[in-house]
């Protein structure tokens, strides 16, 4: 393949990824770290297209303050001023919702006043450089190039230690990264956990291996240095997946979770349940929930894609019940602990595809007010929306991290004769194009 310098050429919107889209030869291209407005000199290879000067600068680049934001795929959006990311954020949603012929005037998204250090979860993964050291840090964008990462921006600075020693004492220890070539090695991430809260830490060390050489007195050294973990759990994966983490955990310190409060409710987060990662902005958008499921006490709630409970139980406290329903088994037992930890009866968990659930729910004919939809980004199915055609649920409340498959789905749920309220972007990962959306849908009473 031939790569073709290209002069003078202007970025005019952005692209689903807040990169800057050029047009080539009558074809686009996505150019990372190009603004719209801005002209410069770019390259291309194949469907690659790399940004060599700007000639022309947008008002909104700012100095992405990260030393290695060129190299790490973990942030895309560092070289544009906070402000203007949120704008784009808000019009990818109004695009999203315009594929889908719905045209929409999302409320002001919701951003951080500290767009930085927001990450309560972090991994990093281990390797050599060139030169044999063991280093640690992030992938670069659609590789598996790691990048040696010492100061990372959106997360807080005992993160940051954390990885650091461990480095460190992998090395002074001799213990090996794990290598998925050839399969040789141990270590091969470690996972960070803090609850801000509480300032309660779990580290979790995946491990190619079970068993090494030196094993108790590494983690023991760990420890030793960072005084501050609260429980430090080995989970071994040794499949060839880019997965982090492995089926198989070892406690080896603590009691293996941590607790974090939010929105007044203690909550236990295992390594392998989700917990959504920026607190400051999940209480707003948990504040939004709240708001828009509007409970006098006497309605029955469902809780789908619950997660470790956390949406059905703070919304329990003004129902009358919550069904609440999780495929992931450690995040359901979470949820069950986290109901007994904070005293809520009127809650009952379902360990259940959210779909299969649904069609059960309808089948029965069970009465139901309030559904909340949070799935992950390939979002709910059609066959769940047939479900809430029989249930009439008043409202439903989809948050979505992927607002392109929420329209997809707002769109069927419409068509089964809801109208489509209120929608609210949520900035819950600034620096990076991700967006949360939170919408509220209504039943239309004929
Ligand atoms: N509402 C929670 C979790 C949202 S993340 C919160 O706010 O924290 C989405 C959740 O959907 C994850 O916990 C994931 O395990 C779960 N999930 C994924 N596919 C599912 C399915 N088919 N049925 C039920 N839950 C599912």
């Amino acid at each position: 393949m031939k790569q073709t310098t290209y002069k003078q050429v202007k970025a005019t919107t952005y692209d689903e990824f807040g990169r800057g889209q050029v047009i080539v030869n009558k074809k686009t291209y996505g150019v990372s770290g190009m603004i719209p407005g801005e002209v410069g000199d770019i390259s291309i290879l194949g469907d690659y297209a790399k940004v060599l000067t700007i000639e022309t600068k947008s008002k909104a680049r700012v100095t992405p303050p990260c030393k290695v934001y060129d190299r790490c795929g973990s942030c895309q959006l560092q070289h544009i001023h906070y402000q203007e990311q949120l704008k784009f954020k808000t019009q990818y949603v109004i695009d999203c919702f315009a594929n889908y012929d719905i045209a929409i005037k999302p409320k002001p998204i919701i951003g951080m006043n500290e767009p930085f250090q927001y990450r309560n979860k972090n991994q990093f993964g281990y390797g050599y450089d060139k030169s044999g050291n063991i280093i640690t840090g992030l992938y670069e964008e659609n590789t598996h190039k790691l990048v040696p990462v010492k100061d990372c921006l959106i997360q807080d600075q005992l993160t940051n230690e954390l990885f650091g020693s461990v480095q460190e004492l992998m090395t002074k220890m001799r213990i090996q990264p794990f290598q998925e070539d050839k399969r040789i090695g141990i270590v091969r991430y470690v996972l960070v956990k803090r609850a801000f809260q509480t300032n309660q830490t779990l580290v979790t060390v995946v491990t190619g291996v079970e068993n090494f050489p030196g094993k108790k007195e590494f983690f023991n050294a760990i420890l030793k240095k960072h005084p501050e973990i609260t429980t430090l759990v080995q989970n071994i994966n040794n499949r060839k997946t880019s997965v982090v983490l492995g089926d198989s955990e070892k406690v080896f310190f603590g009691k293996g979770f941590i607790e974090d409060i939010l929105c007044g409710l203690k909550f236990r987060i295992s390594s392998k349940s989700f917990y959504q990662i920026n607190s400051i902005q999940t209480e707003k958008l948990y504040g939004l929930v709240k708001q828009y499921a509007n409970l006098t006490g006497e309605e029955t709630v469902i809780d789908t894609y619950s997660g470790i409970g956390t949406i059905g139980l703070i919304l329990a406290q003004n129902a009358k019940q919550v069904y609440s329903v999780e495929l992931n088994k450690d995040a359901h037992y979470d949820a069950i602990s986290n109901a007994k930890i904070n005293n809520i009866k009127n809650i009952q968990f379902f360990n259940q595809d959210a779909t299969q659930f649904m069609i059960g729910l309808s089948r029965e004919k069970v009465k139901v007010d309030v559904v909340i939809m949070d799935p992950t980004r390939t979002g709910s199915t059609i066959e769940f929306i047939n479900a809430l055609r029989q249930l009439k649920p008043n409202r439903i409340i989809y948050v979505s991290c992927e607002p392109a498959t929420q329209a997809r789905d707002v769109k069927d749920i419409v068509n089964t004769g809801y109208r489509l309220v209120e929608i609210v972007p949520v900035d819950m990962f600034p620096q990076t194009y991700h967006v949360e959306t939170i919408t509220l849908l209504s039943l239309k009473t004929a």
